[in-house]
């Protein structure tokens, strides 16, 4: 066995013993493992500085209590984590998730793909992640004030421009960031819009920063297709999910002239053949922060699928936003029976491994997570150089500066798979091109 697969083996087995109890952050490990071994047939340097040990091992991470009162007056209890993974590229940055599910190996997975994919983007960034198991579905805006006060009243000491940039994530959009940067503001005494992104373009928010994850997708994907010749225009698409990645994507989707004909959230999925009502689904799910079943009962000739599974729906394209592991080995089953060509990740990690294989055997064309979700956090990257500044962009500027980030990860992942040997697995490109960016940083500055 080749000197770089020995180690590698050897660094899954690490990982495996350190971190016991941490399913989705050992899946993220091992998915990055099985790329890089021919990374270090070339670099020799990145295996003897034992460089994939220190990757996995996270700089920091904070866990807190974070107690709050409910608006019957009952104390609840939640837990906070920040994981702040890897800071050679720049600082800590990546999102913030509030879920019922989210744990420290939740958390682990996402910073853990938060490097590579940061350091995909050419902007600098390094990777952290961070959240709650707090659920804000169904509590008032004073119970979500309250507990976002009470996130940063510990979170605030680990922050700042220089130090690490939380943002949204699922659970997390402009309501949530603007509780937590008011609280922020006032323990410090100092409006340094660069702590946070995804605010409001009143107030430091960048123009795109809310479209960016979604638009950036469909960019990803559209560059893909053009490689072969092809486009998304006069396509049909299925999506999962019905946030801000899930609304974007149908959003970019339909100006570049192809149809996506569902969303989903935990109780089912909606087919609309006409094309999803964006108008609609945005004031059921903003407004009125409702179920996509209600979407369902309000637009003539939709239909929801209480329990059913997206993956059913036959399609063109296919565009996971929803959350980790939702595309199981049966869907992909079903979804190449059904022609699919092209399935672009816009969560993380939404695809199990067997149904990513399965669909690299199959032909279908295939953007990971890493890669093609990466326009969410590039723009928050654009935010904070605007914040430092003190500039903001235009609309179209911003659109046209996400687009050239997105071609540039593509090209990066696509080239990588090239000169590792598997032209076309973009799994493998965006890895260890994100892996090369990353190593060249830590290896420069020394053993810390
Ligand atoms: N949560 C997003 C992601 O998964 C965005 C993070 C950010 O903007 O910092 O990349």
């Amino acid at each position: 066995m080749p000197k770089s697969q020995t180690h590698v083996n050897e660094i899954a087995e690490i990982a495996l013993a350190r971190n016991p109890g941490e399913p989705e952050f050992l899946q993220a490990v091992y998915e990055v493992l099985e790329s890089v071994a021919p990374v270090l047939d070339e670099h020799p340097e990145f295996l003897d500085a034992r460089l994939l040990e220190r990757l996995i091992e996270p700089e920091r991470q904070i866990m807190f209590r974070v107690p709050w009162v409910d608006d019957a007056n009952t104390v609840r209890v939640n837990r906070g984590f920040r994981v702040q993974f890897n800071s050679a590229l720049g600082p800590y940055k990546g999102g913030l998730r509030f879920h019922s599910s989210v744990n420290l190996s939740i958390v682990k997975f996402l910073g853990f793909e938060q490097i590579f994919k940061n350091s995909l983007t050419g902007q600098a960034i390094g990777g952290g992640k961070g959240g709650s198991d707090f659920d804000p579905h169904g509590r008032s805006d004073g119970e979500v004030m309250r507990f976002c006060q009470s996130f940063m009243t510990e979170l605030f000491r680990h922050l700042g421009e220089h130090t690490d940039v939380p943002a949204g994530d699922i659970g997390v959009g402009g309501r949530e960031i603007g509780y937590l940067f008011g609280q922020y503001r006032r323990l410090t005494n100092r409006h340094e819009s660069g702590v946070l992104t995804g605010k409001g373009t009143g107030w430091g928010g960048a123009e795109v920063r809310n479209e960016a994850t979604g638009y950036g997708a469909v960019f990803f994907a559209e560059r893909m297709l053009a490689r072969t010749g092809s486009s998304v225009a006069g396509r049909t698409a299925i999506v999962s999910g019905s946030g801000n990645v899930a609304t974007f994507v149908i959003e970019k989707l339909r100006q570049l002239g192809a149809t996506a004909i569902t969303v989903s959230d935990s109780s089912g999925y909606v087919v609309d053949e006409a094309g999803i009502d964006l108008e609609l689904l945005r004031q059921i799910k903003e407004v009125e922060r409702g179920r996509v079943s209600e979407y369902a009962e309000r637009r003539p000739g939709a239909r929801f699928v209480a329990k059913g599974n997206v993956w059913e729906v036959p399609a063109d394209l296919a565009f996971p936003c929803a959350t980790q592991n939702e595309l199981l080995l049966a869907d992909a089953q079903r979804l190449i029976a059904n022609g699919v060509s092209l399935v672009a990740e816009g969560a993380n990690m939404p695809v199990v491994p067997d149904a990513v294989h399965l669909f690299q055997e199959a032909g279908v064309l295939f953007a990971p997570g890493k890669a093609a979700n990466a326009g969410g956090v590039a723009a928050s990257s654009l935010e904070m150089s605007q914040n430092a500044a003190r500039q903001s962009w235009t609309f179209g500027d911003s659109e046209e500066r996400l687009r050239a980030i997105m071609c540039h990860v593509h090209d990066s992942a696509y080239e990588a798979s090239e000169r590792y040997g598997k032209p076309g697995d973009y799994v493998l490109g965006a890895n260890s091109a994100g892996f090369v960016g990353v190593a060249e940083a830590m290896l420069a500055q020394g053993v810390v």
